[in-house]
């Protein structure tokens, strides 16, 4: 089946929809619950210096690690990729005469395909852990790193059970089949020979592994059998025990809300063990390299081994949340599914894969190690933009983007082409919407008849003893398509003495080349962006927060001391009139307006800004709290033209939150979330009013006025 196909069929399976759908919510409330009792911040960033630490530091790791594990009599073997590890473990099994292994979790073991390798050895293999056995009977991978069955219902279970036993199951009642599992699973336990297990971390200065669970099955598998074989990455290599216990206040809070999980067992060496003729455990533990020890040099790529494996990054994605980790994934699922199936398993699947990220930062602002996730999934799709040639799409762009005069008169030329279309609302009408196919579930925006840089010239007033000097980024949304929001804030600005400057050689800011992998030629525009606004500001303003967010960080981490003095002064709008110029409710009317509020991915993750536009809205009007304001609303630039059937159930989603209450208004900071919830809300005719920020403070500035 297509990868398109697959998405239409996730998406139209109603029980995977409500599952993650429930179980999102339920998670994001779970996990800020557990982590309010903690500094979630420095915990991160210690989890992310240990693990940086640690990789720079992997040989030296793995030397001590073997050292001390051998002194307690585990037998330590290092494996160069998957297929070694295989013939490892195989020659493991045979030296010690296994025909049954049970084996618990492990994700690595996914990543090596023992399973397959043991099997077809003539062993019998059997996963331990509920999820595991639940997809291993039915042939299938994990959809989830920590709940690999979390897209089969009870009753799919069940049918899986009757086929396995042979005895008929109940379809409703989950306990009933816990038991059966429990009852299958228990001689299997104690008929093994061997059992295998992951492990979380590998302390070095201990040679112990540590292994954390929430099934008992872990514990059977490590203490049963007379051989146990632990197979772990060489990134679980970490320094102390302290550093394992601190990588275990986030892990289970981010994986499941738990404060701990319920097992957490640390395993020093070979323990006594009856089965065993020496009356010792067998104890192998083998480190897969598998490309790690390169990675572990790669100055961007490295920040992988931050990865605790707590699958918070699925759980909080929304493209996630829509089709499940089969289509968000290949072995590992999730933002870092991506990633590692680029890095490890299978660069076609990388491919597409990488194209369905919408890039809306919830998987970074989560993540246990601070990974920067999308930055990781952004560069990925440039390497393939580069070795696959360049798509038409990006060349058109880079045609056209490259120098701003060409640039603004193409927008001029398609403003021209859109005339009959136009409609007096700023959509595109007098068009069947049969013709924009799967795109149609949105009306689109309409370029305005006159651009904010033509109107700039009749909007110029002096300021006497100005506050502030600043310059406003337009950005080519809010410039071309939707100049009245930036009409609105220069109100604000007049009314609190702010002058305004608009240098006319400003550009696109250069985000939809990157998405589009046109590295060389965003650099570029950056360049002639800096340039246009060398003068003496205060500050640089903008009315996008997708905009604020990529000329704030991208042009710094890209351009270092070129863009510093620019990136530091740039300000979404927002912030600037609540922090800067210090506005509160004495400074507006209030409006009758009951006033929802949307928080635009690059505003509140990218940015951080959360406070100021919730303020600055109750100052003005009624701000009325809807259910998930920081959810993405499914635009993400070209991305919602790729993916156009999530796009609009993200969307739609937004809406529902929106309307769920009596708003009146949807507020929010960005051109891209105003064209994606502004035409959803035309387009489903919602009773809902979408505008920026800026113009829930005009509006109120001028109701004062009246
Ligand atoms: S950036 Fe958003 S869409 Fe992309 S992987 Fe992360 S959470 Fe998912
Ligand atoms: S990348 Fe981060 S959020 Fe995702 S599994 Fe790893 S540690 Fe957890």
């Amino acid at each position: 089946m297509s990868y398109a196909r697959e998405i239409e069929a996730a998406l139209k399976d109603g029980f995977l929809r409500r599952t993650l759908d429930k179980f999102a919510v339920e998670y994001r409330a779970g996990r800020d619950r557990v982590f309010a009792e903690v500094d979630e911040r420095a915990l991160i960033q210690r989890i992310a210096d240990v693990k940086d630490d640690a990789a720079r530091h992997m040989e030296e790791l793995y030397e001590r690690f073997r050292a001390e594990a051998e002194k307690r009599g585990a037998v330590v073997l290092r494996a160069k990729d998957a297929a070694e590890a295989r013939e490892i473990i195989a020659a493991i099994a045979k030296e010690n005469d296994v025909h049954k292994i049970v084996k618990s979790k492990s994700m690595t073991a996914e990543e090596i395909g023992l399973n397959a390798h043991l099997e077809a050895a003539g062993i019998e293999v059997n996963e331990t852990d509920l999820g595991e056995w639940i997809v291993q009977l039915r042939h299938e991978r994990p959809s989830h790193m920590v709940m690999p069955a979390i897209h089969l219902s009870r009753g799919q279970v069940a049918d899986e059970f009757e086929k396995a036993t042979g005895r008929a199951q109940d379809h409703e009642d989950v306990h009933k089949l816990v038991k059966t599992a429990r009852a299958e699973l228990r001689p299997k336990f104690h008929a093994a020979d061997m059992g295998i297990s992951g492990a979380n971390f590998l302390i070095a200065e201990t040679g112990s592994l540590a292994i954390v669970t929430n099934e008992g099955n872990g514990r059977l598998v490590n203490t049963l059998p007379r051989v146990h074989v632990a197979l772990a990455g060489l990134d679980k290599l970490i320094p102390t025990l302290d550093d394992a216990l601190t990588a275990l206040q986030v892990l289970p809070r981010n994986a499941t809300g738990q404060r701990l999980t319920s097992y957490v067992t640390f395993i020093d060496g070979a323990t006594a063990c009856a089965k065993s003729p020496t009356g010792r455990k067998i104890l192998h533990i083998v480190l897969l390299d598998n490309g790690r020890a390169d990675l572990a040099r790669d100055p961007l790529f490295s920040q992988i081994y931050r990865c605790v494996r707590c699958g918070a990054c699925a759980n909080v994605c929304p493209v996630f949340r829509l089709v499940g980790g089969h289509r968000m994934g290949h072995v590992y699922v999730g933002a870092i599914g991506l990633v590692l199936t680029y890095l490890y398993h299978d660069r076609a699947a990388a491919n597409k894969l990488c194209q369905n990220c919408v890039g809306c930062g919830a998987c970074k602002d989560v993540c246990s190690g601070g990974i920067d996730l999308p930055r990781l999934i952004q560069e990925i799709r440039a390497r393939f933009a580069k070795e696959d040639g360049e798509p038409v799409v990006s060349r058109l762009a880079r045609y056209a983007m490259r120098k701003r005069t060409t640039f603004h008169r193409l927008l001029k030329f398609m403003r021209f082409v859109q005339k009959p279309f136009a409609g007096k609302d700023g959509f595109v009408r007098h068009l069947p919407m049969a013709l924009f196919g799967k795109q149609g579930f949105k009306s689109l925006p309409a370029l305005a008849k006159k651009s904010f840089r033509e109107l700039w010239p009749t909007l110029l007033r002096p300021v006497e003893k100005p506050r502030f000097r600043i310059a406003l980024f337009a950005g080519c949304a809010l410039d071309f398509s939707l100049p009245h929001q930036l009409v609105a804030a220069m109100k604000v600005f007049a009314h609190f003495g702010v002058e305004v400057e608009f240098p006319m050689e400003q550009t696109c800011c250069g985000l939809p080349l990157v998405t589009l992998g046109e590295k060389e030629t965003a650099l570029e525009v950056a360049r002639q962006n800096i340039a246009a606004f060398a003068g003496e500001y205060d500050a640089i303003v903008t009315l996008c927060a997708s905009c604020a967010s990529h000329l704030k960080h991208w042009y710094k981490d890209t351009l270092g001391a070129e863009a510093e003095a620019f990136s530091a002064k740039v300000m979404d709008f927002s912030s600037f009139v609540h922090d800067k110029l210090g506005l509160t409710k004495k400074d507006f009317t209030r409006l009758d307006w009951k006033v929802a509020y949307h928080a635009s991915c690059h505003l509140c993750r990218a940015l951080g800004v959360k406070e100021a536009p919730r303020a600055l809205i109750a100052a003005a009007a009624h701000y009325t709290p809807t259910p998930e304001e920081e959810s993405c609303c499914g635009f993400g630039g070209s991305w919602s033209f790729k993916f156009p059937e999530i796009s609009k159930e993200l969307m739609h989603k937004k809406l529902d939150n929106a309307c769920s209450g009596d708003a009146t208004h949807l507020a929010l900071d960005c051109p891209g979330c105003t064209i994606q919830l502004r035409g959803g809300a035309d387009r489903e005719k919602r009773p809902i009013q979408v505008v920026h920020v800026a113009e829930v403070l005009a509006a109120s500035l001028e109701a004062g006025a009246k």
